[in-house]
């Protein structure tokens, strides 16, 4: 069993990003811009928000964070958007999901102007994606991409199940894993809440992508001899042995299913920099396609 390592694959990116921006500089361009919005204080979308602009910070790129208050109206969170699109300087943004209930995702996501939704929400890259056009892909679905190739991970012909279908997450990655590429050409089959015989389907699977937001929900017995996992799930369990109070548990039962895998991401360490790091490089192209 191997690991798919996506901090150390996260960090090696880094560099490159870093020796990107330095290029770039030394051509007398201006450095990668990403603005991220917040609304509200709930804690884990502050924590995500938080490691993105100190990721920015350790790639040399510049990053704005713009809180605004939980009951901010939807009318002034859309002009917010459009103060983002208008302006020059950032070359992409994100709105941390999700959002108080009074305002409707798919309204802001539809008014970020695509060129620069480098999270790759907008339903123009999400079309453009299905398409095998030049796009920005969804930050989570890339970073496994991402992770599958730098780990030489053959996926032509192979099965690949995902467990979750998700806009975020499950749906997109089907997607990438079927379409004619590099990191494609799967038979892909996607699950959901209302799918039966879960464990059968995904013990036939060679590529298992799981992203179902339950912990550990994935046993041994739902996977194959040799397969290669991906878990997506993340989730803050109290453990009092622990300083912390807690412990990060993925969707799959890592300890026993990780005997059985070629490879497998652990977590934390796996999914969640790739992620990351996925958001860094759509916000470099960001850059690079307005001509900066
Ligand atoms: P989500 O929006 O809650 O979607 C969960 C999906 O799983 C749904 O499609 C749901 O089916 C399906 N599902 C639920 N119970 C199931 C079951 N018993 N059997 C089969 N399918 C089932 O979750 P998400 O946003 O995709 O996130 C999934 C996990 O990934 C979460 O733990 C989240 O925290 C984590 N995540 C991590 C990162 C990262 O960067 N590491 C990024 C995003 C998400 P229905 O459609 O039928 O309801």
């Amino acid at each position: 069993m191997q690991l798919l390592d996506g901090k150390a694959t996260a960090e090696k990116i880094r560099e490159e990003l870093k020796l990107a921006v330095e290029t770039r500089k030394s051509r007398g361009q201006k450095i990668p811009h990403l603005a991220a919005v917040i609304v509200g204080s709930d804690g884990a979308s502050r924590t995500y928000v938080n490691s993105k602009v100190k990721t920015c910070e350790k790639v040399g790129f510049k990053s704005t964070l713009i809180e605004l208050a939980t009951d901010i109206s939807e009318e002034e969170l859309l002009a917010k958007v459009n103060d983002l699109n208008l302006d020059d300087e950032i070359d992409g943004f994100i709105v941390q999901l999700p959002l108080p209930k009074h305002i409707d995702e798919h309204k802001i996501t539809l008014a970020i102007r695509p060129s620069k939704d480098v999270d790759g929400f907008h339903p123009e890259n999400i079309g453009r994606m299905m398409l095998n056009l030049p796009c920005f892909l969804p930050a989570t679905p890339a970073g496994i991409v991402e992770l599958l190739d730098r780990y030489a991970i053959e996926t032509s012909g192979k099965h690949c199940v995902v467990i979750g279908r998700s806009n975020i997450v499950g749906s997109p990655m089907s997607i990438l894993m079927w379409r004619n590429a590099k990191i494609g050409n799967c038979t892909v089959t996607i699950t959901h809440s209302r799918t039966k015989h879960l464990d059968e389907i995904s013990k036939s699977a060679d590529i298992l992508i799981v992203a179902l937001g339950k912990p550990e929900f994935v046993t041994k017995d739902m996977v194959k001899d040799g397969a290669v996992v991906v878990d997506v799930g993340i989730h803050r369990v109290e453990d009092a042995s622990r300083r912390s109070g807690f412990k990060l548990l993925g969707d799959v039962k890592f300890d026993e299913v990780a005997p059985k895998c070629s490879f497998i991401s652990p977590v934390p360490g796996g999914v969640g920099p790739m992620t990351i790091a996925s958001l860094m490089i759509n916000t470099l192209r960001a850059m690079d396609l307005k001509g900066n």
